[in-house]
């Protein structure tokens, strides 16, 4: 069995049906729908599920799908007014694209971080590189605002300390800032790692490597980051979770974290 934490909803490419159908066919009970800003350099990418299609698609599949609302913080009270009313509506996870251009760490936004750990939800974070993208064109990149240095790690170590009840989980392994990703969460029981997309691959290869003593395999989460079509991701992670430093997780990875994590969010 598994639980795929990080996809998206892209109805243009991945249609409903196939979402569901992958599923099945790949023995993912769950997948977590993380929805993406109303903007052009997601929605020239197809990234086109907004909070309102997640929701909506989300609402018509609720024992296969777990939605995860978009929020900026940077309009703080706006902010804690939009989480709260997803909490209302049974959100338990939100995702951040700190890129966007805001720092974890700033003071600013912990009235944002104080709501998450009143209700103690869950903040899917975008962490490590961001990508060039090149097709989105040089004027929607310029107007996203983006920069990769917010992407670090290290830059949840206060809001960790200080917001025990929020449960940070830093997507892609922040790769390449990988090692300082596995030591975050070696340190802190709240903070998990996504390994989704190619960057997942990524940090097997450095762990594979390195076999590092500090790992917290049970805050590890099996993701994909596609439309909802990991099939791929299914096949090529169950081969390299054989090898035997990796084996004796392999059902944590897959499944067993990512349920209990639910669980103790109310979001299963
Ligand atoms: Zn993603």
């Amino acid at each position: 069995m598994y639980i795929d934490f990080h996809i998206h909803y892209l109805p243009n490419v991945v249609p409903e049906e196939r979402i569901l159908l992958e599923m099945d066919k790949y023995g993912i009970e769950k997948s977590v729908v993380l929805a993406t800003p109303d903007h052009p350099r997601y929605t020239t990418l197809n990234l086109s599920g907004t909070n309102e299609k997640s929701r909506d698609l989300v609402s018509r599949h609720p024992d296969r799908l777990v939605m995860a609302a978009y929020i900026d913080p940077r309009n703080v009270m706006e902010a804690q007014t939009q989480i709260e009313q997803h909490y209302d509506k049974g959100v338990r996870f939100v995702k951040m694209w700190p890129g966007h251009g805001f720092s974890p760490d700033d003071p600013m936004i912990y009235p944002v971080w104080e709501k998450l750990n009143d209700l103690k939800m869950g903040v899917i974070l975008h962490m490590g590189m961001l990508g060039v993208r090149p097709q989105v064109g040089t004027k929607v990149n310029r107007m996203a605002g983006m920069n990769a240095k917010f992407g670090h790690p290290v830059l949840l170590d206060q809001p960790a300390r200080i917001f025990p009840d929020v449960t940070f989980i830093i997507a892609h392994t922040a790769y390449p800032w990988t090692l300082e990703a596995l030591e975050m969460s070696f340190m802190f029981e709240n903070i998990y790692i996504d390994f989704s997309c190619g960057l997942g691959y990524e940090a097997y290869n450095l762990i594979d490597r390195l076999h590092p003593g500090r790992l917290p395999w049970e805050r590890f989460l099996f993701a994909s980051d596609t439309g909802g079509n990991a099939g791929s991701f299914v096949e090529r992670w169950s081969e390299l979770m054989k090898e035997p430093f990796f084996a004796p997780y392999a059902e944590d990875f897959f499944y067993n974290n990512a349920r209990k994590l639910m669980e103790r969010l109310g979001a299963w």
